[in-house]
């Protein structure tokens, strides 16, 4: 049983209206917005609204709008861990992709960002200023306010390691700061995850006054080494299902003889067996069936359930 993340249900009427502009911002609600464009699997269908707000007062607005509206939020990073029903998603998808902003403090070592910054951008700025603490974090294609949702992390490092706190916006209006210990950090997960509440800017404490070249060394090699044992040449939401331990959820795929196995455009990996693939031409559906069949094959053999580490949102057929 796959866990559908986002119970809304979309609306038969599929009309495009004209953009609505929220008073007192610069910022419109389209409608109709292509996900597939907006997220790293590259497939699904559209937003019936869609908002990227550039600052917090056109965030507030975009929230105000939906409870007036009685439509459900769904919040959009990068669209890195992301399967997006091809039906789309009903009520109002809010993206961060223009909250961005870098602060490095020097004195507290302290890196803030805003929420739609990405995170290897963040990695490679920090190692070129000789500071430790985000090598790990090069080769994940996602925000800020992603990570610090989803705890990212690779190479025995993840934001929960280094995370100061996190500003986060409800859609009320309230601003919490909130640190890692009400997070409730636990392995690629947080209390935010599935929520309505928008991480706006984190906070992470770097070690300041490392060598240049050996911290952009250390970064450069975990950039190398992702590229050579993932499959980074089509579009994909990297891992698709958390490992159980003590074995990885490749391991129990690639010993069910599922790589290589496809639907419609939709591949497990032959490079890395936790990777689906798009290969041109998949649907949402075919992902989402190729993960219930890995998901079958693996519980008739181990009376294992692979649980996806990837968001599933919207409707898909059973
Ligand atoms: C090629 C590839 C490799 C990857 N490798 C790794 C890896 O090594 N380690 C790893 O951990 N992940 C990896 N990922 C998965 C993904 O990049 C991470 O989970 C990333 O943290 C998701 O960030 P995002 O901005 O894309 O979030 P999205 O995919 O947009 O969203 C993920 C979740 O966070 C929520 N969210 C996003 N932004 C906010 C916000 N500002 N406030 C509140 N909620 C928000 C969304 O609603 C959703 O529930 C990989 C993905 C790809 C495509």
């Amino acid at each position: 049983m796959v866990t559908i993340s986002n119970d809304s249900s979309v609306k038969d009427n599929r009309r495009v209206y004209s953009p609505i502009s929220l008073r007192g911002t610069d910022c419109k609600i389209n409608s109709q917005v292509s996900l597939a464009g907006l997220t790293s699997f590259r497939v699904g269908g559209p937003a019936e609204w869609y908002v990227a707000p550039r600052s917090m007062e056109a965030l507030q607005a975009s929230f105000a709008w939906a409870h007036d509206e009685g439509v459900p939020v769904t919040l959009l990073g990068a669209g890195s861990n992301l399967l997006v029903s091809d039906r789309g998603l009903s009520g109002l998808v809010v993206g961060t992709r223009y909250l961005k902003q870098v602060n490095f403090n020097a004195e507290t070592g302290q890196l803030t960002a805003g929420a739609g910054e990405s995170i290897p951008r963040l990695a490679w700025l920090a190692a070129k200023r000789g500071w430790k603490g985000l090598e790990w974090a090069v080769g994940i294609p996602g925000t800020v306010g992603g990570a610090v949702v989803m705890n990212a992390g690779a190479h025995r490092g993840c934001t929960a390691d280094i995370l100061v706190n996190a500003r986060v916006l409800s859609p009320g209006g309230k601003v919490e700061i909130l640190t890692p210990q009400e997070l409730e950090y636990r392995y690629r997960t947080s209390v935010l995850q599935g929520g309505d509440r928008l991480v706006t800017e984190a906070t992470f404490q770097l070690q300041p006054g490392f060598d240049r070249s050996q911290v952009m060394a250390e970064t450069n090699d975990h950039f190398s080494q992702r590229r050579t044992t993932q499959p980074y040449h089509l579009p994909s939401c990297g891992s698709v299902f958390r490992n159980p331990g003590p074995k990885t959820a490749g391991w129990f795929i690639e010993q069910a003889g599922l790589k290589g196995y496809q639907i419609g455009g939709a591949q497990v990996a032959q490079r890395h067996a936790n990777f689906i693939l798009n290969c041109g031409s998949a649907t949402a559906n075919d992902i989402f069936q190729v993960i219930r069949h890995v998901q079958q094959q693996v519980e008739q053999r181990w009376s294992l359930l692979l649980e996806p580490e990837v968001r599933i949102l919207g409707e898909f057929p059973f």
